[in-house]
């Protein structure tokens, strides 16, 4: 399963909705999720997150604390997805970025 953590959070740029080839992105207010059950597991939004959001369950669960996390936004994910819209389009425009994920941008 490949999931979308607390790192989205307020991140619109969307750069991970670009290349998903299965429309499986759902948009909340402030972060996306992914629907499980439309996610092909081809990991390719994974390196396009410049905040690093996005992760299999297998690479974040590598410990006891990891697991709880990756267990945590599973759940999160598998959740949301269900009552978010789907997201297709991505957003490349200053106004939908908030600060935080601007200045992270710069700084990579
Ligand atoms: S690129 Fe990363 S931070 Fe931005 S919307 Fe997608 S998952 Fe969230
Ligand atoms: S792993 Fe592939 S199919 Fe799943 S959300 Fe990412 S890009 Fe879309």
């Amino acid at each position: 399963m490949v999931i979308v953590t607390e790192n989205c959070g307020k991140c619109k740029y969307t750069d991970c909705v670009d290349v998903c080839p299965a429309d499986a992105f759902r948009e909340g207010k402030t972060m996306l999720v992914i629907n499980p059950d439309e996610c092909v597991r081809c990991t390719a939004c994974i390196p396009e997150c410049p905040v690093g959001a996005i992760f299999t369950v297998g690479e974040l669960a590598s410990d006891n604390a990891g697991k709880q996390r990756a267990e945590k936004w599973a759940a999160i994910n598998r959740k949301f997805s269900a009552l978010w819209p789907t997201i297709t389009k991505i957003k490349k425009t200053e106004q939908s970025q908030s600060d935080s994920c601007k200045s992270t941008r710069k700084a990579q």
